[in-house]
């Protein structure tokens, strides 16, 4: 293909790179760079959407390419860029062809783009896809409007102003032609305000923030504005490019627009579209400015829990006044975002160049968030008290991906769930290594039922005369290299995927087959096999229709199955558990409620609930033998159990200390390493033979 334009110039790779960063970050525009013969330097995604080619694909490719045949032969292509650089910038109308071979018409505004020594080294193609526009969804037109750009040189004279800059300031080009941007202050930023943005922009090649700018009208508009210096080989700064957001009211159709495509609904904060936009800006900013940028994960603790029991208008309360309250402990240029339900992300622009410093400055207003948060909220016409769990994360530099740091603030959040909720934790490598080794022993249990890796083991259960009456079926696995992994480390996780149901279901399988076994003796035919069910095992649409299954193909009498479920599945909504609960004692099944009076359940949840019989909870037992104990709750539960006429067994004892109160206060049920250990069904059929 013959050269367009010929030059000797040496293209000045510092500032090229600057244009490349600047062209990436810009998301809502399709932006391409071109060298000074007309060869593709640098593609947006932008652009990718609008032509269908990726960046991959047309680097070193000619700009000529894209025109159609009939324009190549006018010579239209070598026409428009001669026309840029005489009059320093040119914008172009025609049809241009897309990778499929359709075409579509566009505008295109051509920069030519010069070094220090103002040598050309390139063109700046932006484009607007005029024709489309009306056809293409109108949340895409919109959001393609929603930045303008503004290039000066480094005294802040015009250079360019692309279509969105021009409508949002009432100017056409040739108004702006050779005028200096201070005719865009509408005098109400003080000295202050420009002495600060002028010191960020020498020190950092940065500033970020809001700024009230003045519209050829005269009328006075908030934008939330970013400028770049661009910067040649040298460090000097030859110009300024500055990306606006129009914060304020442009139509009434508009604002609703940016609000739907933008902002959450109820608590008017940024989304999560709106939020990846600004951490893609803001880490193209870090790469340039060096300073380190923090993203902020926060979400409510127990928040299903106040959704549950008070409703959702008062979760919907609680929300925007989270929203109210972080936004008071951060600057006007951080964005607070609600990422959904009751997820917020706080995106913290510019913070230090230090990294300690960094840590410590953010810190600081994490913890803020922290304590206001967990000041009490009024909900209606109650109080209410609650607190939030917080990651936060560093970053600065390319290297960052959107996905990469969304994920850090987020472990960091779960590890301030882990260590208790209502406080504060910062991401490391370490706590990267440690979701990995979970995720590591998530796909290998994936690989655990079909493998044949589960154990069934069992631990008895004896009456106030010692006589064995069942088992409590536990599950172990039998990691191929781990040795025998607990189900405390297995089952949380597996519940957190699908995979607790085919645990759930392998359990309930094996814990069959074995009582069908006991079934064959009258030494053990009344042995009842209590086996856990996890909450999402209860959730399941076809739950009760699959254990009724599993009982008929192993023939087995359903009184002799106990299902045990702990107050985790009460918090799930009621009347379906009630409804779900009946139609499993419709079956026959035995039912028991474990860990009751550890948690968020009350007697009227309990009185509601169709079951047989209460566990006492092994920190119940426990209190009997502490110095200082607080037996209260065992009493109670006792009680309780004996006026709704329920059966009772109490779990982990230990002592004959322990035997002995229980006893006293109306217990004749109990199980615990005293008693013996979970043990495979072996050595459990020797425990039994002892016992008989
Ligand atoms: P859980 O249902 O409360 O089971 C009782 C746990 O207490 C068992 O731990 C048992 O080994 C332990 N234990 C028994 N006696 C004593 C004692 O005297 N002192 C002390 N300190 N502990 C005692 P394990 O087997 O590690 O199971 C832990 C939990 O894992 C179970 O708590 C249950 O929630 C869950 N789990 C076990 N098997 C299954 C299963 O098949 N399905 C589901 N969904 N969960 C299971
Ligand atoms: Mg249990």
């Amino acid at each position: 293909m013959k050269p367009i334009i010929q030059s000797a110039t040496a293209i000045s790779t510092g500032a090229l790179e600057n244009y490349r960063i600047l062209v990436e970050s810009i998301r809502d525009q399709a932006v391409l760079l071109l060298d000074q013969l007309g060869h593709v330097l640098n593609w947006n995604m932008g652009l990718q959407n609008l032509n269908g080619y990726t960046a991959n694909e047309v680097i070193g490719m000619h700009f000529s390419t894209f025109y159609t045949p009939e324009d190549n032969e006018s010579g239209k292509p070598a026409d428009n860029l001669k026309q840029a650089l005489d009059r320093g910038g040119f914008t172009e109308q025609g049809w241009r062809v897309r990778k499929d071979g359709s075409r579509y018409f566009a505008h295109v505004s051509i920069t030519p783009l010069r070094d220090a020594g103002n040598q050309l080294f390139g063109y700046a193609k932006v484009f607007r896809n005029a024709h489309e526009g009306a056809s293409r969804s109108s949340l895409s037109q919109r959001e393609s409007l929603a930045d303008a750009i503004l290039i000066t040189d480094s005294q802040a004279n015009i250079i360019r102003a692309n279509q969105a800059f021009q409508s949002l300031f009432g100017y056409n080009a040739e108004e702006l032609q050779g005028k200096n941007a201070r005719m865009f202050a509408s005098g109400r930023n003080d000295k202050a305000f420009y002495a600060a943005m002028w010191a960020s922009l020498i020190e950092q090649g940065n500033w970020v923030g809001g700024m009230l700018d003045k519209r050829k009208d005269g009328s006075v508009f908030k934008a939330f504005v970013n400028i770049s210096a661009i910067k040649n080989d040298y460090g000097d700064t030859i110009e300024f490019v500055a990306v606006y957001k129009d914060l304020s009211e442009r139509s009434a159709e508009f604002e609703q627009g940016q609000r739907l495509a933008y902002f959450d609904a109820l608590t008017n904060l940024p989304n999560r579209r709106l939020l990846l936009d600004r951490l893609q800006m803001s880490i193209a900013t870090t790469t340039r400015s060096g300073v380190f940028s923090a993203l902020l994960f926060l979400d409510i603790d127990h928040f299903k829990v106040l959704n549950d029991t008070l409703g959702h208008d008062c979760g919907d309360q609680l929300l925007i006044q989270f929203a109210t309250r972080i936004r008071s402990c951060v600057r006007e240029v951080d964005t607070v975002s609600r990422l959904g339900g009751d997820e917020f992300v706080v995106l913290f622009e510019q913070v230090d160049a230090r990294e300690q410093n960094a840590w410590k400055k953010v810190g600081l207003v994490a913890e803020k968030i922290r304590k206001i948060l967990s000041e009490p909220f009024m909900l209606k016409t109650r109080e209410y008290q609650t607190s939030p769990s917080i990651g936060v994360t560093l970053f600065k530099g390319e290297h960052c991906t959107i996905e990469t740091l969304l994920k850090q603030a987020d472990i960091a959040m779960y590890h301030a769930k882990q260590s208790g909720r209502n406080t504060v934790r910062f991401f490391d490598p370490h706590m990267q290594k440690s979701v990995e080794a979970r995720a590591l022993l998530e796909s290998e249990l994936a690989q655990a039922v079909p493998d044949h890796q589960l154990r069934l083991y069992y631990q008895i259960q004896v009456d106030n005369e010692m006589r064995p009456v069942g088992a409590e079926a536990l599950v172990r696995w039998a990691h191929p290299t781990g040795g025998v992994i607990s189900p405390a480390k297995f089952i949380p996780i597996a519940e957190e995927s699908a995979l607790i149901i085919l645990v759930g279901q392998w359990v309930l399988e094996s814990a069959c087959e074995q009582l069908s076994k006991w079934q064959k003796s009258p030494a053990t035919q009344h042995l009842i096999l209590a086996v856990n069910l996890s909450a999402q095992q209860f959730r399941m649409p076809d739950f009760v229709a699959s254990i009724a299954s599993i009982i008929n193909a192993h023939k087995i009498d359903p009184s002799r199955l106990r299902l045990e479920f702990s107050e985790t599945v009460v918090l799930n909504d009621v009347p379906e558990l009630i409804a779900k609960l009946a139609a499993l004692k419709a079956l026959g099944v035995k039912l028991a409620l474990e860990d009751f009076g550890t948690g968020y359940s009350s007697l009227t949840y309990l009185r509601q609930l169709p079951i047989d019989q209460l566990k006492i909870d092994g920190s119940f037992v426990h209190e009997i033998t502490l110095p200082e104990r607080d037996t209260v709750m065992v009493e109670t539960i006792i009680n309780m159990a004996r006026r709704f006429g329920l059966e009772l067994i109490a779990e982990s004892v230990e002592t004959d200390e322990q035997i002995k109160f229980l006893r006293q206060h109306g217990c004749h049920a109990f199980q615990g390493y005293l008693l013996g250990q979970p043990v495979p069904i072996e050595e459990f059929n020797a425990q039994l033979n002892a016992k008989q």
